[in-house]
C-alpha cells in the first residue's frame, strides 16, 4: 500500500512537471487538450484513438469506444445523429452531430467520429474515471483493479508527450502591428498617397490639421470611406495659439474633433499634438487632455521626412534604424508627413515593414497602446 502511495505521488509529479500549458491550443474560439485514453484495463495508443478535451468536455473517437465495449452503431440522417446501444442497456443513446461547431454533442473530424464520452458511455451503463492531473480518462465495464492503480500500472504510457489530433486548429500567432501616421493633412498629395495605399492594401492614420480639412472637405470623407483612421492634429498647427494654455489646447482638439465629426460622423480621440508632446505638454496640459476624453500620440519611428525632402534612401535608413529601438511591447508607429518624397518612397517603406512581418493597421482606439514622451499611461 506504501509502495502504491509513493509510485502514484512520483507519477503525479512527473506528470504535473510535464508543462500542460504547452499542450493547450486556444486556435479558434475552442480550448483544446489532448488527454490519454485507458479503456477497460488496457492502455490505448493515442496512434490508434486519440481522446481529446473540448472546452472541459472530454471526447473520444466513436468507432474505439464502439469496438471495446461491444456497442452497435447506426447513423441517422435527419437530424445528423448517431445512435448508440449496447445488448444489456435498454434504451440507445442517441447524439446529434455537427460538422462546423465542436460545442454540439458529437463531431466528425478527418472522418471520425468523435462523442463526449461521459454522456454517451455511462448511459449505457458502463463506468468513466477521469483524472485531470495524468489526464487521462478511463472507459471500463467491471473491474478489480482500481483507476489510481490503473494510473501506477501504465505510468510509463501516460508520461509519454501527447500530441493535439492532427484536425485541432493551429494556434494562430498573433499579428504584428505597425502604424504609418501621417501628419498635417490633407494636403496636396492626398489623392496620390491615397491611391498607393490602396495599391498596397494598406492602412493608415491621417492627423488631420482643422483648417486644412476645411479646404477639402471631400478628401476627409474619401480617406475615413477608404477605412484609413482619422486623429486630431490641432486646428491652427500653431504652437503660440495652441499652447497658450490647457484650456486652448483642450479647444483647439475639440474644434478639430468638431470638423471631422461633420465630415465623417465620426468623433476620434486620438490626438497628435504638433511638434510632439514635449517639451509643451506639460502635467497640466496632460491632466486637462485626459478629463477631456482625449488620447495621445507621438511616435517611435522618425522617419525625419519633412526635413529631407531630396533624401529618400536616407528616410528609408532613418526608419530601418529606429525600427530596431522600438521598445518591447510597443507597436512601431512610424512618423510621415504628406510629402512629395514620403508619396513617391511609401512603396518601399511599406515593402520594409512588411518583409519585417508587420501588418499596417490603422490607428483603433479599441485597441489603444499608450505612446507618448512623457509616458503617462493615462493618455
Ligand atoms: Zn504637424
Amino acid at each position: 500500500m506504501k509502495k502504491t502511495y509513493v509510485l502514484v505521488s512520483v507519477l503525479v509529479t512527473a506528470i504535473v512537471l510535464f508543462s500542460y500549458a504547452d499542450r493547450v491550443s486556444a486556435a479558434s474560439s475552442h480550448q483544446y487538450v489532448p488527454i490519454h485514453l485507458i479503456a477497460g484495463d488496457k492502455y490505448v495508443a493515442p496512434t490508434k484513438a486519440q481522446a481529446v478535451l473540448v472546452d472541459g468536455t472530454t471526447y473520444v473517437p466513436l468507432r474505439y469506444i464502439s469496438e471495446a465495449l461491444g456497442a452497435k452503431v447506426r447513423y441517422q440522417a435527419n437530424p445528423q445523429g448517431v445512435i448508440v446501444s449496447v445488448p444489456h442497456a435498454s434504451t440507445p443513446v442517441t447524439v446529434t452531430i455537427s460538422n462546423n461547431s465542436e460545442a454540439s454533442e458529437a463531431f466528425i473530424r478527418n472522418g471520425r467520429t468523435y462523442i463526449p464520452v461521459r454522456h454517451v458511455v455511462e448511459h449505457l451503463g458502463y463506468r468513466v474515471d477521469y483524472r485531470a492531473s495524468a489526464p487521462v480518462v478511463r472507459v471500463f465495464d467491471h473491474s478489480t483493479i482500481s483507476t489510481d492503480d490503473m494510473l501506477v500500472q501504465h505510468s510509463v504510457e501516460l508520461n509519454q508527450p501527447l500530441p493535439l489530433p492532427a484536425w485541432v486548429p493551429k494556434k494562430s500567432k498573433p499579428k504584428k502591428l505597425a502604424y504609418l501616421t501621417f501628419d498635417d493633412g490633407p494636403g496636396p498629395h492626398e489623392a496620390q498617397l491615397l491611391k498607393v495605399l490602396k495599391e498596397h492594401n494598406v492602412k493608415a492614420t491621417f492627423f488631420l490639421v482643422g483648417d486644412a480639412m476645411s479646404e477639402q472637405p471631400a478628401m476627409v470623407k474619401t480617406l475615413h470611406k477608404a477605412g484609413h483612421s482619422i486623429g486630431l492634429h490641432s486646428m491652427t498647427h500653431d504652437k503660440d495659439t495652441l499652447y497658450a494654455s490647457p484650456k486652448s489646447t483642450v479647444e483647439e482638439m475639440q474644434a478639430t474633433q468638431k470638423v471631422v465629426y461633420g465630415l465623417t460622423g465620426t468623433k476620434p480621440v486620438i490626438c497628435r499634438v504638433p511638434y510632439g508632446s514635449k517639451p509643451y505638454m506639460k502635467q497640466p496640459y496632460r491632466d486637462a487632455m485626459v478629463k477631456a476624453g482625449f488620447k495621445m500620440w507621438d511616435w517611435n519611428i522618425d522617419s525625419r521626412d519633412w526635413a529631407l525632402p531630396d533624401q529618400p534612401e536616407q528616410i528609408l535608413e532613418n526608419i530601418s534604424t529606429d525600427l530596431k529601438d522600438v521598445p518591447e511591447g510597443e507597436p512601431p508607429v512610424i512618423l510621415l508627413h504628406e510629402r512629395k518624397v514620403t508619396v513617391e518612397l511609401l512603396p518601399k517603406i511599406i515593402k520594409l515593414l512588411e518583409e519585417k512581418g508587420y501588418t499596417l493597421a490603422p490607428y483603433d482606439e479599441k485597441h489603444h497602446v499608450s505612446i507618448n514622451f512623457w509616458n503617462d499611461k493615462r493618455l
